[in-house]
C-alpha cells in the first residue's frame, strides 16, 4: 500500500450524524473528497436531502435518512437504513449534537437533560447500533469517529455542554477497549470554535478575540476537520484508537500573549472563514449580514456575547 492510498476511502461507505449542516457536512464532503459513500443523517430533512444530493454531485452514492438520535428506534432503523442502500458499514461520524446556552445556578433541568440527551446518549446510542452492523460484518471491522469539543478539556460553554463533551471523550476510550476485539477503532475529534450554524450569532467582536488569542490566528472552519476525519476513517490511523483528536489551532494552549506579535497574515483571511458558513446558511435559506453574522438564529448565545463584548 502507497503511503497515499492509506488515506483512500474508495469503496467505503459511511454515515454522518447531522450531516446536514456546519461541521457534520464539512465531514460528509471530506469523506466523498477521499472516496467514500456517504449517508447523511440528520433531523432538518430539508437541508439534509440537498446535502445528500451535493455528495450525489460528487460522483458518490449517498442517502438521506432522518433520525433523532436521542431515540434507540430511530437510530436502530437509520442504520437498517444505511446497510439497505451501502450493504455495509465502514464509517461512522457522531457529530450531531447542540448546546443550550443559560447561567448554571439557574438552568432548567429540561435544559440539562436534552443536552446530556443529544450529545451523550444519541452518541452512545449511536455508537452502539454502529458497532453491532460493524461487529456482523465480514471481515468484522470498522472506525468510528466522535465529535467531542475542546470544550471537554477547559471550561467554556456551560455544564451541560462541557460535561456532555467530557463524557463524549472518556465514552470513546471506553469502547475502544471494548470493540478493539472486533478490529473497530473509535476515537474522537474536539474542534475549538467553528463558524457554523452553531456560531453564526458570534459578534465581529467575539471572532476578531478568537484570531487574537489562537496562535494559528484565524476563527476555525468546518474543513479545517477534513484531514483529521479523513484519517481517523482510513487505514492510515489503524493503530489509533481512543484517542481525542485535537483540533483547534492552538486555542486552548492558554498563549494569550505570543499570538498578538504576528507579524505575517494568517493562512485563512476573515472572509475565507465565513464562507463555508455562509453557504451552510445559504442551504438553510437562512439571512445574514455583511459580516455572515444571524443573531436570531441563537439568539441565547447573542445576547450572552453582547453582554461580555458589546455589538
Ligand atoms: P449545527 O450547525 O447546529 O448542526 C448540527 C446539526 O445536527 C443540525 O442539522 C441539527 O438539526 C442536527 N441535530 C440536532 N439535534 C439532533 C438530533 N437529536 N438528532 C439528529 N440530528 C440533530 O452544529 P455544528 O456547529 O455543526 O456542531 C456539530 C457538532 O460539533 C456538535 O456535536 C457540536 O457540539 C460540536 N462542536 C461544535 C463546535 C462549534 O464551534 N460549532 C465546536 C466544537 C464542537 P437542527 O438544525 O434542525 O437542530
Amino acid at each position: 500500500m502507497s503511503n497515499l492510498s492509506l488515506f483512500d476511502l474508495i469503496g467505503k461507505k459511511a454515515l454522518v450524524t447531522g450531516g446536514a449542516v456546519g461541521i457534520g457536512r464539512g465531514c460528509a464532503v471530506a469523506l466523498a473528497q477521499a472516496g467514500a459513500d456517504v449517508a447523511i443523517v440528520d433531523i432538518d430533512e430539508k437541508t439534509g436531502t440537498k446535502t445528500a444530493e451535493e455528495i450525489k454531485s460528487m460522483g458518490r452514492q449517498s442517502l438521506f435518512v432522518k433520525c433523532d438520535v436521542t431515540d434507540k428506534q430511530q437510530v436502530q432503523a437509520m442504520v437498517t437504513a444505511v446497510v439497505e442502500a451501502f450493504d455495509q458499514l465502514d464509517i461512522a461520524v457522531n457529530n450531531a449534537g447542540i448546546a443550550i446556552l443559560g447561567a448554571d445556578e439557574e438552568l432548567p433541568q429540561a435544559d440539562w437533560d436534552k443536552v446530556i440527551a443529544v450529545n451523550l446518549t444519541g452518541t452512545f446510542l449511536c455508537a452502539q447500533a454502529e458497532a453491532q452492523q460493524m461487529i456482523r460484518q465480514t471481515p468484522t471491522e470498522g472506525k468510528i469517529i466522535n465529535i467531542a469539543s475542546m470544550s471537554a478539556r477547559i471550561a467554556n460553554c456551560n455544564a451541560s455542554y462541557d460535561a456532555s463533551k467530557s463524557g463524549v471523550v472518556h465514552m470513546t476510550k471506553t469502547l475502544a477497549v471494548e470493540w478493539g476485539r472486533f478490529n473497530i477503532n473509535v476515537n474522537c475529534i474536539s474542534p475549538s470554535y467553528i463558524l457554523t450554524p452553531m456560531h453564526a450569532s458570534t459578534p465581529v467582536a467575539v471572532r476578531q478575540r478568537i484570531r487574537e488569542i489562537t496562535p494559528m490566528g484565524y476563527v476555525e472552519r468546518p474543513e479545517d476537520l477534513s484531514g483529521a476525519v479523513i484519517f481517523l476513517a482510513s487505514a492510515a490511523s489503524n493503530y489509533v484508537t481512543g484517542h481525542d483528536l485535537l483540533v483547534d489551532g492552538g486555542h486552548t494552549l492558554n498563549a494569550w500573549l505570543a499570538p498578538l506579535g504576528r507579524e505575517i497574515p494568517p493562512r485563512i483571511s476573515p472572509d475565507q472563514e465565513s464562507k463555508q458558513m455562509k453557504a451552510d446558511l445559504d442551504k438553510m435559506g437562512l439571512p445574514y449580514d455583511a459580516n455572515g453574522i444571524n443573531p436570531d438564529l441563537h439568539p441565547e448565545i447573542a445576547d450572552v456575547f453582547r453582554q461580555a463584548f458589546g455589538d
